[in-house]
């Protein structure tokens, strides 16, 4: 049946897969007024980024469990609030329980109340901790304006790279000579090393450290953990977990999914004759 409707369009673009990076893909191309076709695989489309309803009623995020890393301007340029984007703020943001013990680690969005917490297992850790959360943070402000540029290109003429390098150099300088050496061994040294310089109390090593492995198929003590810490911050600013009610094309008996997605028209199927 769908071959015989793919053969009836023509399309600009076909993408393959209807994850979140597809998605974007396609809906850029279709603000842009092309005709787009994405096949997606499942009965569901999301990719890592779903939420789906295993149990009747029930809705879950499957894997990926935070909106963090979908920048404000794909937000802002695609209207996804239009379409139904809503934010639960993520608060309290974790819960550690120790194993054999009543005690546990409760952190939210209130500094002094996390300081309170903290200090339960170490003052000089809940010392710290709002100098590690600065830190961080001035990590990221100066960072984020980067992310939505377009990564140096070295193989462009120095001419044609001055103004990206001008960028580059805004960027770094806030952080100052200073930070630098503290900025390297975030973004070089494992997680643990982090943490240890940091803190000395297990529970928030354990807490703050998953944010350095989680996703990644890496120890604590691999090198380069570190640098996921400043992406913990760019969730925690936003805070934000979502629960997308979108489209499902969802049928039991016919587990792949099909969209045509144009400027003016959105529609989608599924079917079990994608290939
Ligand atoms: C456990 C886990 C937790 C995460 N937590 C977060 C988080 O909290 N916040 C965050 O921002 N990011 C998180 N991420 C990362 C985020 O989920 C990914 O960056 C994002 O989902 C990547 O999107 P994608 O479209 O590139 O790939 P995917 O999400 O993997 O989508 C690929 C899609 O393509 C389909 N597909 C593959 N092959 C075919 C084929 N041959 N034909 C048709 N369809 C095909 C797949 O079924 C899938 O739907 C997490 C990832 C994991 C694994």
């Amino acid at each position: 049946m769908l071959r015989n409707s793919v053969r009836k369009f023509s399309y600009d673009a076909i993408i393959v897969g209807g994850g979140h990076n597809g998605l974007t893909a396609a809906a850029y191309l279709a603000k842009a007024g092309k005709k787009v076709c994405v096949l997606e695989r499942r009965h569901v489309i999301g990719g890592a980024a779903v939420t789906e309803e295993i149990i009747p009623g029930y809705r879950f995020s499957r894997a990926s469990y935070l909106l963090s890393l979908l920048r404000p301007l794909v937000i802002q340029e695609l209207d996804l609030k239009k379409f139904g984007l809503r934010y639960h703020i993520r608060n309290p943001s974790s819960f550690t329980p120790i194993r054999s013990s009543s005690d546990s680690l409760l952190l939210g969005l209130n500094m002094s109340e996390n300081q309170k917490e903290i200090a339960k297992f170490s003052k000089r850790d809940a010392e710290n901790f709002p100098k590690y959360e600065h830190f961080i943070s001035t990590i990221v402000k100066a960072f984020e304006p980067l992310m939505d540029n377009e990564p140096l290109d070295f193989e462009r003429s120095l001419n044609k790279r001055l103004a990206q390098l001008y960028l580059l150099y805004n960027t770094v300088k806030p952080l100052g000579i200073a930070n630098i050496a503290d900025f390297y061994e975030l973004m070089t040294a494992p997680i643990s090393k982090v943490m240890n310089k940091w803190f000395d109390s297990d529970v928030l090593k354990a807490t703050l450290g998953t944010d350095g492995v989680i996703g990644l198929a890496a120890s604590p003590y691999d090198a380069g953990t570190g640098s996921p810490s400043p992406r913990r911050l760019l969730r925690k600013n936003k805070s934000n977990q979502t629960h997308q009610p979108g489209p499902r094309y969802c049928k039991p008996y016919a587990p792949r999914t099909f969209l045509s997605i144009s400027k003016d028209s959105f529609s989608g199927f599924s079917t079990s004759n994608v290939y």
